[in-house]
């Protein structure tokens, strides 16, 4: 992750923003639409060609499903074939169709429409409720073509493109082909943001809070160099050329060094993948790592009424724990409310939500969500080989750690940690450590509840610097707590991710650190460079900095 950049030095025209990883991508421009405001309702002189001009909406959203489908792959071309189906219901038509009869204009009667079609599927509950939510895009599709606008959600240019979007949520990305989306920039977010989190899932270049992208116009040429934070519109082939040429030379540098991580003195260092989705896990699983060391669990339960049940989650966690047979999953239990909604488990009357009931403190309020949880993930991990440990997000008290190792030790599960994400936990880690078998610590929720800075908000990317030496103070506290305690530290927030600061943590204390595979390389590639000395004096020089840009220019200089 790199944070905002001086802007000293940007070549003229270069919008700048947070980049996220190191990696870059030139492309052209392909924006993703918002969903179109409904207008005020006005009258309908002709009915019947109003009537015609609904259906004729609702069949080109049929039509492009089907041609999106067919040439999406697994799991997305279902999801869109289905959604074809949904769209080309003749009721749905029909209904649209009554109420332009009864006087509404197109954009309203689909939109009423699509609200009777919505009541209907909620109320069945089940599965039907599950799809209630892919009817609000359909809708949207719909009434975007009758108004003239583009279609909301992801552009299909028939092309590879540089993705720029005002945001991206969880259902917005779930369908992104990193085979034709080369980079993402977004006009909003933060340094540990959903887009961010996903770039480098994905393994994409991404520049978030990008407040320029907002006029980049689509088919635009541009560069994305994430390192740099930078986008530059219409570049000289020269720049695209060095950046390419870099990215070769890093990436080389980097395959040269495998295996387990570890310092040039051979200080053993675990390097981990985060998980956030199944459709990551053959590239996680085929990764140059010691296993996962965060297995984000909410996406078993986004977008869903209610909570999957215990076949499902098994199975789901069951496909995990095969695919690292001897290798350790690191499985993180429900972690709902403030960025991660869920509208089960989420109380919707929360004035803060991020300081609210959420993570570890939801299953106070319903045992039996975690209950089953860890019922699913006991059933998969027997017999399964993987060295399955649990924790638990957004632990405050050594009491919480107390409870929720009890409640796992109950499932017969042997390993129960908790994450370090609360200034609360991390000075009080010695204690919360003796009450558990480990902990990890999520520096991008620790860096929020540090400096009461929303984690999503770019605005406030300065405060959530993960240089921050504020934050490098609760790392070094929860490393040296877990240490009295016996417990290993690891760290497994988007600190992680980059291979200068992995070194500092490391110098911190801290014995594994988890991100996403695509920046694993370069991170072992740091560590095999230095030792674990050099580390120590990397963290002295960070911590001592008067602020983060002062720590990262320190500790870059120091590694030449
Ligand atoms: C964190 O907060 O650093 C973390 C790893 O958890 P998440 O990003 O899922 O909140
Ligand atoms: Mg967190």
């Amino acid at each position: 992750m790199t944070p905002p950049q001086p802007l000293a030095g940007v070549p003229a025209g270069a919008l700048a923003g947070i980049g996220v990883g190191s990696a870059s991508a030139a492309g052209p421009v392909a924006r993703m639409a918002a969903a179109p405001a409904l207008p005020a309702p006005r009258p309908v002189a002709d009915p019947a060609a109003e009537t015609a001009a609904v259906r004729a909406a609702l069949a080109a959203v049929v039509d492009d499903l089907h041609r999106r489908a067919d040439r999406a792959a697994g799991p997305a071309a279902d999801v869109l074939a289905a959604q074809a189906m949904i769209a080309a219901d003749p009721v749905l038509a029909e209904r649209a169709a009554e109420s332009v009869a009864a006087g509404s204009d197109g954009p309203h009667a689909v939109t009423a429409a699509f609200d009777s079609f919505r009541t209907a599927l909620e109320a069945a509950g089940g599965y039907f409720a599950e799809r209630a939510a892919d009817l609000d895009d359909l809708r949207d599709r719909a009434v975007a073509r009758l108004l003239g606008l583009p279609s909301p959600g992801l552009p299909d240019p028939g092309h590879p493109y540089v993705l720029v979007a005002d945001d991206l949520a969880p259902a917005d990305t779930a369908l992104l082909d990193p085979d034709k989306v080369l980079a993402l920039v977004t006009v909003r977010g933060g340094p540990t943001s959903h887009t961010a989190i996903l770039a480098k899932a994905l393994g994409l270049p991404a520049v978030v809070g990008c407040a320029g992208a907002a006029n980049l116009a689509d088919g635009r040429p541009v560069l994305v160099l994430g390192a740099e934070g930078l986008v530059l519109a219409d570049p000289a082939p020269v720049d695209v050329a060095r950046a390419a040429d870099e990215q070769r030379q890093r990436r080389s540098r980097a395959a040269g060094v495998r295996g387990p991580g570890r310092t040039a003195d051979g200080h053993p260092v675990a390097l981990l993948a985060n998980l956030g989705a199944l459709h990551e896990l053959p590239g996680a699983a085929a990764a140059d790592a010691e296993g996962v060391g965060l297995f984000r669990t909410e996406f078993l339960y986004l977008d869903r009424t209610e909570a999957p049940g215990a076949d499902e989650q098994t199975a789901a966690y069951r496909a995990v724990f095969t695919a690292f047979t001897g290798r350790r999953v690191v499985v993180r239990t429900l972690d709902a409310g403030a960025d991660k909604p869920l509208p089960f488990a989420t109380a919707a009357d929360e004035e803060n939500p991020a300081l609210g009931v959420r993570g570890l403190r939801t299953s106070v309020r319903d045992p039996q969500l975690l209950e089953t949880q860890l019922a699913a993930i006991a059933a998969a991990a027997r017999g399964s080989g993987a060295d399955v440990r649990v924790m638990a997000p957004m632990v405050s008290l050594p009491a919480e750690a107390a409870a929720f190792a009890a409640r796992v030790r109950a499932h017969g599960l042997p390993s129960a940690g908790v994450m370090v994400e609360v200034p609360a936990a991390a000075l009080r880690a010695e204690r919360i450590a003796q009450a558990c078998d480990f902990l990890s610590i999520g520096t991008n929720d620790l860096a929020q509840y540090a400096f009461a800075a929303d984690r999503t908000l770019g605005a406030l990317a300065g405060l959530l610097d993960p240089w921050q030496p504020v934050l490098l103070d609760l790392v070094a506290a929860a490393a040296e707590g877990g240490a009295a305690a016996g417990a290993p530290v690891g760290v497994c927030g988007e600190a992680a991710a980059d291979p200068a600061l992995a070194l500092v943590l490391v110098g911190l204390g801290v014995g594994s650190l988890s991100a996403a595979p695509s920046c694993l390389p370069e991170v072992r590639a740091a560590l095999a460079g230095h030792t674990l000395a050099d580390c120590r004096a990397l963290a002295a020089l960070a911590r001592g900095a008067a602020d983060a840009a002062t720590a990262r220019a320190l500790v870059r200089e120091a590694l030449g």
